[in-house]
């Protein structure tokens, strides 16, 4: 059988089947971050992003800062959607033998860049040779126990939100996107988050992984969804990837203490919808009240 036949999620699981893991992993595979045993009241957060020349972007399209800068931000992104905070990284780098030095310089400007910002501590890394350039980041960072937010904790009839706009990031969100810590720390600090991760696949792949892990269901609405002027339409809202923006979810009395209380000046968030039960699956509703059936990829009518 080839890889494409199987598709990146089921390739992991049958990959990650048979490793064993010991009782200080609170989660391994399968959340945005692997969660593990750290002291007395919290938890250390463990994450790893791969950036591939071509794949991920390409050097006609990207600065050499910006790509430094986005193979950080998905990891910071990842730790965020755990409610923690970014403390150190290790930078590996591929390149081939004829870049100019200064392209790998521009790389560490981007990287130093975001590191300064989130206070995180670049401690090592590997560099080698290689025919496409690889930038990979390991990252470690800790989250109090009661902060944790994870894919399974959505619970029937808690609401949806979302963080800042959504689709058409590959016109240049995916670039340049400030990982959504500052909102993710309020979230935490400040109300009972019963589940939370970012949107790196597109809302409606990642909604699924919260619906699929916490065994529910969703409706969201199509007029809330908050559609990002450089979407062309509510499809890239709903399915582009590399938002990395926020969606979680809380109980309606949490829901309403946000709402009531969020200053819409320094947060940008928007109620989409809510959970119910797992038999009714992912369910899109229209302006017309007309709901579709949503699977990972977009629609189905039925
Ligand atoms: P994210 O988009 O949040 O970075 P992914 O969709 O890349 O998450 O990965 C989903 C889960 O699978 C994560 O928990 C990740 O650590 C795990 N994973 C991905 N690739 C591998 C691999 N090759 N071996 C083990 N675990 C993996
Ligand atoms: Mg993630």
């Amino acid at each position: 059988m080839k890889l494409k036949e199987i598709g990146e999620f089921a390739l992991i699981e049958r990959l990650t089947k048979k490793i064993r893991i010991d009782r200080s992993v609170i989660r391994g595979i399968g959340d945005d971050t692997a969660v593990l045993e750290y002291g007395r009241d919290k938890f250390m957060l463990f994450t790893t992003d791969l950036l591939v020349e071509d794949v991920h972007f390409k050097t006609r399209h990207a600065t050499l800062e910006q790509l430094g800068h986005k193979a950080l931000a998905c990891c910071i992104s990842d730790i965020a959607a755990m409610g923690g905070i970014p403390k150190y990284a290790a930078v590996s780098i591929a390149l081939p033998k004829n870049l100019p030095l200064s392209f790998v310089e521009g790389i560490y400007a981007g990287i130093r860049k975001i590191a300064d910002r989130f206070d995180v501590n670049i401690v090592g890394g590997d560099t080698s040779s290689s025919r496409k350039i690889f930038i990979d980041v390991s990252m470690v960072g800790f989250v109090k126990k009661r902060h944790l937010t994870t894919r399974d904790g959505a619970k029937n009839k808690d609401l949806i939100f979302v963080t800042g706009e959504l689709g058409g990031s590959i016109k240049g969100k995916h670039l340049r996107f400030i990982p959504r810590i500052k909102e993710s720390q309020y979230l935490v600090n400040n109300f009972k988050i019963n589940s939370m991760i970012d949107l790196s696949d597109g809302l409606a792949s990642d909604l699924g992984h919260i619906t699929k892990q916490s065994k529910v269901g969703a409706v969201i609405y199509e007029n809330l969804i908050p559609v990002s002027p450089n979407a062309d339409s509510i499809e890239n809202a709903l399915c582009d990837g590399e938002d990395f923006e926020l969606l979680f979810t809380l109980s309606q009395k949490e829901a309403k203490r946000l709402l009531s209380k969020i200053d819409y000046n320094k947060f940008q968030i928007s109620l989409i919808g809510y959970i119910t039960d797992k038999q009714s699956g992912i369910r899109l509703v229209n302006a017309n009240g007309k709901h579709t059936i949503l699977g990972p990829k977009g629609f189905r009518h039925f």
